[in-house]
C-alpha cells in the first residue's frame, strides 16, 4: 500500500493589484481578460465587486468588476498570466 507522503509544494499566492485593474483602477478587467484567456487550469474567475452594488444604480448591473485568483491551488506557475498581462498588475510568489 502507498504511504500517504505530505506535499512539500508551498502554496501559490497569487495577487492583482486592484488600484491597476479594478474598480479602483484604469483597466475594467471586462475590457481585458486576457488573463483568464491564457491560463489553462482556469484560476481566475471575473466576477462584480463585492459591496458596491449599493452604490450603483441598477444592482442588476453592476460597473465595479474586479478578477480574482479563486483556484490558486490549480496554479501551475506557467507565469502566462503574467506574460499576458499588459499592465504588469499580477505578482505570483510562493
Ligand atoms: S501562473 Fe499559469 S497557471 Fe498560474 S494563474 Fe498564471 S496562467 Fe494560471
Ligand atoms: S490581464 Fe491584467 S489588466 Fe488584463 S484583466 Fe488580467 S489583471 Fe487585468
Amino acid at each position: 500500500m502507498m504511504s500517504k507522503s505530505k506535499s512539500k509544494k508551498k502554496r501559490t499566492k497569487i495577487k492583482i493589484d486592484y488600484s491597476i485593474c479594478g474598480e479602483e483602477g484604469k483597466i475594467d478587467p471586462r475590457d481585458c481578460s486576457l488573463c483568464m484567456r491564457s491560463c489553462d487550469p482556469a484560476v481566475f474567475v471575473m466576477h462584480p465587486t463585492l459591496g458596491t452594488e449599493e452604490k450603483q444604480e441598477d444592482p442588476y448591473d453592476p460597473q465595479d468588476w474586479r478578477i480574482t485568483p479563486i483556484w490558486g491551488s490549480l496554479c501551475t506557475r506557467c507565469f502566462k498570466c503574467i506574460e499576458a498581462c499588459p499592465e504588469k498588475a499580477i505578482t505570483i510568489s510562493w
